[in-house]
């Protein structure tokens, strides 16, 4: 038993090693042509069931909106982002057992390839289907923090990396990634250094700006990472949408980190009736106290917020 796991250790290592070396070599991002004709004109009408529940106006229909879509994948993460310009990245992908529901709602969605997959850490609640989405879609980079975890949902996403030719571009502070949509800047805040085998404060943290919006999806990074990213002086100081860290548990989403951030809407992407508990009561006072208006993927099923750069309009599922 113990000779087997070593097997694998040793095959994740050699294989993870390959792939993250690889790619600071390959920067590829040519062949964008295919993308433009691709969802840029789907909308959020295109989410069958939804209701209009928060907006701060009407949405220009002269500006181009970028939507990010929470998606309902239970106690995970998953979340998709859309430029009209034609971008499609994936944050994250759900826990094991969700692939179908994941396939199903990017299907919906009108989602054909994906330019940008990232993987915000390998735990198995964010990285589980990131496998199977890299083996049914086109997709162009892989992004993911330079730490591994020695299990089969991370090697069977560096199986599926490798097979499909791809490589993975490392996921750290100040790595911006590149859109087609040139009024949208999506860059990595964290991590910010090391984290030994800490996942959750190794997790990507990625803050999207477009006009006078500011988005930022925090993984599961925690105190620690929260700590860091606040001394890097990185971040915004004014955060519209915030993705809520580790599913609003206890060990993040710092009082000091919220007070810097000023979140005005916060996102908890979390299972009903999850055996962590979670959001624990404790964080949610934390984000009354800054005045954060709450949503819930348990609650409110998808949750997909638009932007054009000025206004901010929410379509939830229920
Ligand atoms: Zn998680």
């Amino acid at each position: 038993m113990i000779h087997t796991i070593n097997k694998q250790f040793t095959r994740i290592l050699l294989l993870f090693t390959v792939l993250l070396s690889l790619s600071a070599c390959s920067v590829d991002l040519t062949d964008v042509t295919s993308v433009l004709e691709e969802v840029g004109s789907q909308s959020t009408e295109s989410i069958t069931s939804t209701t209009t529940t928060g907006s701060t106006g009407e949405l220009s229909t002269n500006k181009g909106i970028l939507e990010v879509h929470f998606i309902d994948i239970g106690q995970g993460d998953a979340i998709y982002i859309k430029t009209s310009a034609g971008d499609d990245i994936l944050v994250d992908s759900g826990d094991r057992g969700k692939d179908d529901v994941l396939f199903d709602y990017l299907s919906k969605i009108g989602v054909q390839e994906i330019d940008s997959v990232i993987s915000t850490h390998p735990d198995a609640d964010h990285l589980s289907n990131l496998s199977y989405v890299i083996q049914k879609f086109p997709v162009k980079n892989v992004y993911a923090p330079k730490v591994q975890h020695d299990t089969q949902v991370f090697e069977n996403f560096l199986l599926a990396v490798q097979e499909k030719g791809l490589t993975i571009q490392s996921a750290k502070a100040g790595v911006e990634i590149p859109l087609q949509d040139t009024n949208i800047k999506a860059k990595f805040l964290a991590p910010v250094k090391e984290y030994g085998k800490d996942l959750n404060n190794w997790s990507a943290v990625l803050s999207l700006e477009y006009g006078e919006t500011t988005y930022l999806l925090t993984g599961d990074a925690e105190f620690e990472a929260e700590e860091d990213m606040l001394a890097s002086g990185m971040l915004p100081n004014e955060v519209d949408v915030l993705k809520v860290s580790h599913h609003g548990s206890e060990g993040a989403s710092s009082r000091e980190f919220l007070q810097r951030i000023h979140a005005k809407y916060a996102i908890l992407s979390v299972g009903e009736d999850n055996r962590y508990d979670h959001p624990r009561q404790e964080t949610l006072d934390r984000l009354s106290e800054v005045g954060s208006v709450i949503y819930r993927t348990d609650k409110q099923g998808s949750i997909v917020v638009a932007t054009d750069g000025d206004n901010i309009q929410f379509q939830t599922e229920r």
